[in-house]
């Protein structure tokens, strides 16, 4: 069965203030959409609201993974159910590899699914990781390097594919805030996601930027503005925006309301 992340009617409040009125999206494995917006719409609450931020408040609706409701857990269940959110450790923890941190998430992740799991032996996690690394064309040094620790963006960004490679998550959000994405970092992780997806993933992009789209082909786009998505459609609709901006599908709103 494929897994689905179901948005359903989410509304959202910081400091009392609406963000979110009323979103709605489905996101299934093997799919991969793209959530673009003018700045200040909301995107990065969905995403913080998703990750369980404390600071954003749901006041109305649901999410649910494969039908269960996942705003009542703790960030880290939300991982172990197979749920990715790029930006889960952002702090940099002394004397913690990226290879340690790894290798306790996985372990992690798969006791959720049989709690008798003994953790994974040194060598097959090994395999995994070379494995992995290969396939994102990262040099092997860095599983050796303290995490986060004077990580530049785009090592930032790698650590997060990498991340998102090894735990195999079924549904992955990926927030590309606007901040420290050079084409470098867009490029790391536009090609990441390249080559990860398939029929076991489902991807979320939020992106205010249609460049990352050049590398990225999703399956569909949405436009959210004002806390909704106003509009939805496939890889040709980011092109239109690319080309005509977000007056106009702001224009073509006014149009259908009037
Ligand atoms: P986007 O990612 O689409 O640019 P955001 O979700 O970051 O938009 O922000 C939507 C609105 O919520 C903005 O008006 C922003 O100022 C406000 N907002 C977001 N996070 C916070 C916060 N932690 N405290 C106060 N206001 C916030
Ligand atoms: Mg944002």
């Amino acid at each position: 069965m494929n897994s689905v992340l179901s948005i359903r009617n989410l509304h959202a409040a910081v400091e009392g203030r609406p963000i979110l009125k009323g979103v709605n999206l489905d996101v299934k494995q093997g799919e991969v959409h793209a959530l673009m917006g003018p700045n200040g719409t909301g995107k990065s609450t969905l995403a913080k609201v998703l990750l369980g931020h404390p600071s954003y408040e749901v006041t109305d609706g649901e999410v649910l993974l494969d039908g269960e409701k996942i705003l009542e857990m703790q960030p880290d269940e939300r991982s172990r159910k197979g749920l990715f959110l790029a930006f889960q450790y952002p702090a940099s923890i002394p004397g913690l590899t990226v290879a340690n941190f790894l290798r306790s998430a996985i372990n992690a992740r798969r006791r959720e699914v049989d709690p008798d799991y003994k953790g994974i032996s040194i060598p097959e996690f090994r395999k995994l990781l070379t494995e992995k690394m290969d396939m994102l064309e990262m040099s092997h040094d860095f599983a050796g390097r303290y995490l986060n620790d004077g990580f530049s963006g785009g090592e930032k960004k790698r650590n997060e594919i990498l991340q998102m490679a090894i735990l195999e998550p079924r549904i992955a959000i990926l927030d590309e805030t606007d901040s420290g994405l050079d084409i470098d970092a867009l490029r790391i992780v536009s090609e990441g996601v390249n080559a990860l997806r398939g029929p076991d993933l489902g991807v979320l992009i939020i992106t205010h930027y249609q460049r990352i789209l050049k590398y990225i082909q999703p399956d569909f786009v949405h436009i959210l503005m004002d806390g909704r998505i106003i509009q939805s459609g496939d890889a040709s609709l980011a092109e239109e925006l690319e080309e005509r901006g977000y007056t106009w599908v702001r224009e073509q709103q006014e149009l259908e309301v009037s």
